[in-house]
């Protein structure tokens, strides 16, 4: 599968761009075009031979894959950047049964890594950051005990963000081919 997606910058003039260094900053004040494609592990090389390829062998692998495809597809190919061109392996974190809350907790991919497939990943983490940081005003101020906010927080997450995982996995399966979950 191949896919494309312009991507525009919303606010390349933000105060958090505004304080970062001037490569990023001019990183991101840069609308661009992202391609990727992508295939099951039984059909590409062994990550061993991946890994270690240049940009340029990706990329004639990528063209020999695709030569049958829609000429336009192949053009798309040819007119990557090769500075830009790396493999990555994607995979997906399982949900696993609650936990006691302690002082340490977790956000973001370190506890629902996903299958990009729904494009989820990174919103659920703001949706951590959210909550979180909610529950633990909630228990600076005096409202509820610190492992009680974090114990609400880690519930709570623990529905929304084990559903994106496994409505991630479904997706994941049916359009890029990506095992079950499994049981
Ligand atoms: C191909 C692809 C496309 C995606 N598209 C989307 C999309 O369209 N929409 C969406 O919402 N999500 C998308 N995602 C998912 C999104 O990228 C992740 O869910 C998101 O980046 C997770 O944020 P995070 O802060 O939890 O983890 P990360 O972004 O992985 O941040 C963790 C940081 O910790 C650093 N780190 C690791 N170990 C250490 C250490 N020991 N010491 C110090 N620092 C350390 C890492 O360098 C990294 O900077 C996509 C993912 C992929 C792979």
């Amino acid at each position: 599968m191949i896919n494309f997606a312009p991507l525009k910058r919303s606010n390349p003039r933000s105060p958090l761009v505004a304080e970062r260094d001037e490569a990023f900053r001019d990183e991101v004040g840069n609308d661009f075009a992202l391609s990727i494609f992508s295939s099951v592990t039984a059909r590409l090389p062994a990550d061993s031979e991946l890994f270690a390829a240049h940009p340029e062998a990706l990329q004639r692998y990528v063209l020999e894959r695709i030569a049958s495809w829609h000429s336009g597809l192949v053009e798309l190919v040819r007119m990557w950047d090769l500075d830009s061109v790396q493999p990555l392996a994607l995979r997906t974190g399982v949900p696993i049964p609650s936990w006691a809350p302690t002082n340490v907790t977790v956000i973001g991919d370190a506890i629902h890594a996903m299958s990009p497939a729904l494009g989820i990943g990174a919103n659920t983490a703001l949706r951590d950051a959210q909550i979180l940081g909610t529950e633990l005003i909630a228990a600076a101020a005096g409202n509820k005990p610190l492992l009680t906010a974090i114990g609400d927080y880690e519930h709570t997450m623990r529905g929304y963000a084990f559903d994106a995982v496994r409505a991630s996995a479904a997706m994941g399966e049916r359009i890029i081919g990506h095992g079950p979950l499994p049981g």
